[in-house]
């Protein structure tokens, strides 16, 4: 599960009250060929390295291969 979270806030997991920790952070990969906002409702991973790759992408700019089109 991936959640977008804001500087300086506290998350905690719904369910089982656990603090919840930044794990991660992601940084803008420039350039992209994608228009779409670098945030992640636009964002998948890509089904061969496990990358965040922009949506409307149809190949990986990670690893460069073909991913597979998203179910609609
Ligand atoms: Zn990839």
């Amino acid at each position: 599960m991936i959640l977008e979270a804001e500087p300086g806030e506290e998350y905690v997991d719904r369910e089982t009250g656990e603090h919840l920790e930044v794990v991660g952070k992601l940084l803008p990969l420039a350039p992209s060929p994608s228009d779409l906002p670098w945030a992640v409702e636009n964002l998948r991973f890509c089904t061969w390295c496990d990358q965040l790759v922009q949506k409307d992408l149809n190949d990986c700019t990670h690893c460069g291969r073909r991913m597979e089109p998203l179910p609609r």
